[in-house]
């Protein structure tokens, strides 16, 4: 087929690997001049790491990344209202966090035609009579038998869905991050967070390497209203870390050099639900078709499984409409669990709404260690929660679809 992919995000960059691989003709078009990463690091869950094992990439992953076994987050008094670590769901579980740059070339090193990307075209508009994409200069680019929309969030193509969207909405809170560089950070394995009440919360995530640098690397985020988020100026910088200093002082000299706005990376959120990902020749994947809150940090994870799911679909049948209608069923449990998860979590870590805070501190520990509760928020944790797995056959390499694999077993486990 001749297939357009909007976006040369994680979503699109995984499509255009997996599906280049199949024998489609596609064509990338990115409206950014230049390929880059944005944004600072993020925790991989094992079900993206599996994605990327299945592309040959898992190792190199490995080495530029790093493992994580444990998340812990405290209020600034000590008290502890989140511990959680991998290996409590299985042996041998753990996450990886890794900086944006790390995952983007490692997916460019593996996508052979990356230097064919068509960047600097903004596509503003699909036409489902035509099939053609329109960009914002006004030039038509198809037709396509299948355009891919991985065109993140705030996705343009997205509205072509028809009938479809049912709900897009901006998330009133917001972040601010960056990366730090810390040789010697002293919990490498471990994300930590500091949470005071639901106004303020603080995230360390090791991250490992940073391609064209040295050293090991840390994400930084800083929890802030949308609004504030909009305004960050150079005042909210010194403003951050006067907050940052009174909840977290041990943190405060690797934050000593920041002193612009546009040293950290502004981050609004937006929640995306469809009805359907699909509309014809059109299919949405990515933050384009479930763009959350990253609370459980399962984003990028996700935009691998689409990609993964959708080259699975249409290797495996034989029209388009069966194999996006099977992509659909894929990944429709898995995504509708973290849309709720992540609009009902999101107000007890960021909102206004105080109580929902003094909740969450006293319920989270012992939540965390009942038996019941446990299990089920390491499923959550992991990425593995209603996730439906396909299991390639060995002879043939062929998916065969809707068999589903117990979750528990997701790692070390042939993707
Ligand atoms: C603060 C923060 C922390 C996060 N932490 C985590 C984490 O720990 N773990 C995790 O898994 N996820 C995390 N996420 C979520 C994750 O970043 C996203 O879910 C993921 O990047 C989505 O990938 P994508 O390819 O769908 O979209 P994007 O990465 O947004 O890529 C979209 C691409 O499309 C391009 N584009 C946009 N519009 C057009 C257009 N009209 N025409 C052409 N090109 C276009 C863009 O330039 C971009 O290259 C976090 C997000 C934030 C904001």
């Amino acid at each position: 087929m001749k297939i357009a992919i909007v976006g040369y995000g994680t979503a699109g960059q995984a499509s255009a690997i997996l599906l280049a691989a199949q024998g489609h003709e596609v064509t990338v078009f990115e409206k950014s001049p230049s390929l880059g990463p944005v944004g600072a690091g993020f925790l991989l869950q094992p079900t993206g790491l599996a994605v990327l094992d299945r592309m040959g990439l898992g190792d190199q992953a490995l080495a530029l990344g790093q493992r994580i076994d444990q998340l812990q987050g405290h209020t600034p008094r000590g008290r502890a209202v989140m511990d959680m670590r991998y290996a409590d769901r299985r042996e041998g579980c753990f996450g990886l966090g890794m900086t944006r740059g790390a995952l983007f070339e490692l997916l460019r090193g593996a996508h052979a035609d990356a230097r064919r990307v068509r960047t600097g075209v903004r596509i503003t508009r699909y036409d489902d009579e035509t099939h053609e994409l329109e960009d914002d200069a006004g030039g038509w680019h198809g037709p396509f038998d299948l355009v891919v929309a991985a065109d993140g969030a705030h996705s343009a193509v997205r509205p072509h869905c028809t009938g479809n969207v049912r709900r897009e909405s901006l998330y009133r809170w917001g972040a601010v991050w960056c990366l730090l560089r810390i040789d010697d950070w002293p919990d490498p394995t471990t994300l930590l967070q500091r949470y005071a009440g639901t106004r303020a919360m603080i995230g360390m995530l090791p991250v490992g390497t940073r391609p064209g640098h040295e050293g090991r690397w840390v994400t930084f985020y800083w929890s802030l209203p949308g609004d504030q988020v909009d305004a960050f100026d150079d005042a909210g910088v010194a403003a951050m870390k006067a907050a940052v200093h009174g909840i977290w002082p041990g943190i405060s000299p690797h934050l000593a050099h920041l002193e612009h706005a546009d040293q950290l990376n502004r981050a609004r959120y937006r929640d995306v639900v469809l009805r359907a990902p699909h509309h014809g020749r059109l299919v949405v994947i990515g933050d384009a078709a479930h763009a959350m809150s990253p609370q459980l940090g399962q984003g990028v994870n996700m935009a691998l499984l689409d990609a993964a799911a959708l080259a699975d679909a249409l290797a495996a049948h034989a029209t388009l409409e069966t194999a996006l209608d099977a992509y659909r069923r894929q990944r429709h449990a898995h995504v509708r669990i973290y849309q709720r998860m992540s609009r009902w979590l999101t107000p007890l870590f960021q909102s206004g709404y105080t109580p929902l805070g003094w909740c969450r501190d006293v319920a989270f520990g012992p939540l965390g260690r009942a038996p019941g509760a446990r299990g089920a928020m390491l499923s959550i944790l992991t990425g593995e929660a209603g996730h439906r797995r396909t299991i390639p056959l060995a002879e043939s390499g062929k998916p065969v679809e809707g068999i589903t694999l117990d979750a528990q077993s997701t790692q070390g486990v042939p993707p």
